[in-house]
């Protein structure tokens, strides 16, 4: 279960802001400022910062749920960037993402069922009863029954509303999530139930996370890796350990001296 999986060189992103009217120009957002990184199979790398220093953009683009400015993202040895068509869904069959909130990702007039066995059923890849069946598979491993089924997203609670998008995620057997702030919408409680869920599930089925949050301890929690990003770049990139007991950069040890 090693070697590389995914390498971001470079990537950027700008965004119009409002304004510059009267200089009669256009003015834009750095969003993402040339990020690079890299993932191994398998592996969960922490991407932190504070809100709005482009954590979600950066998810956005690897998906290809936006397109980058300029930049590379080499995933399972194609570069993902330019991909269109039938060779972006392919490629896309491969990664998958989790939002934070469930409520708003999870379409409400949807059942469980058809919400959970949509990727398999947007990429091609099962049909009829089968799609069924793999939803309930999926569904049985977060610990959810098959009873689940045929209710709605609204039936449960947030933490169980994350479970089905867990589910979702990993019903096409993805080598690749994005978890967007994944349990910042729970309870403390449901937080570690989540976080745990998540970690077990990757034991048992191999796949590497980009791990997505503001808080510095819930990332720790998970990662063995650590990227921070403030104002659109990444500042620095340590092995969890390292980057508690020598931060190497000046935000970093704010954002450390912030922790509890
Ligand atoms: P984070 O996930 O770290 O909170 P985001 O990636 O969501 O940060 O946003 C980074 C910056 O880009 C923010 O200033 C945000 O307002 C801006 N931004 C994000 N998406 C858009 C968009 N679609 N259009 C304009 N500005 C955006
Ligand atoms: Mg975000």
């Amino acid at each position: 279960m090693s070697g590389e999986l995914l390498r971001v060189e470079n990537l950027c992103k700008a965004f119009p802001l409002g304004g510059g009217f009267l200089e009669g120009k256009k003015r834009w957002l750095k969003a993402v400022d040339r990020v690079s990184l890299h993932l191994e199979k398998g592996e969960t790398l922490g991407l932190v910062g504070e809100s709005g220093s482009g954590k979600s953009t950066v998810g956005n683009l690897i998906l290809r749920l936006l397109d980058a400015d300029s930049g590379s993202v080499r995933f399972e040895g194609v570069d993902v960037t330019r991909l269109k068509g039938a060779e972006l869904t392919r490629a896309r069959a491969r990664m998958q993402v989790v939002f934070q909130d469930p409520q708003s990702s999870l379409d409400p007039r949807m059942t469980v069922g058809n919400i959970v066995s949509l990727p398999l059923k947007i990429l091609g890849l099962a049909k009829g009863g089968e799609l069924r069946e793999r939803a309930a598979a999926s569904l049985a491993e977060v610990g959810l029954g098959p009873e689940c089924l045929d209710r709605y997203p609204h039936e449960f609670s947030g933490g169980q509303r994350q479970r089905i998008g867990l589910a979702r995620a990993l019903v096409a057997d993805p080598a690749f999530v994005v978890m967007d702030e994944p349990t910042s919408a729970l309870d403390v409680s449901v937080q570690a139930q989540i976080l745990n869920l998540m970690g077990d599930l990757q034991a048992r089925r191999g796949h590497a996370y980009l791990f997505i949050s503001h808080d510095l301890t819930v990332v720790r929690h998970v990662s063995r890796r650590i990227a921070v990003m403030y104002l659109g770049a990444i500042v620095e990139t340590a092995p969890t350990e390292k980057l508690f007991e020598t931060p190497g950069h000046p935000y970093t040890r704010a954002l450390l001296a912030s922790v509890p």
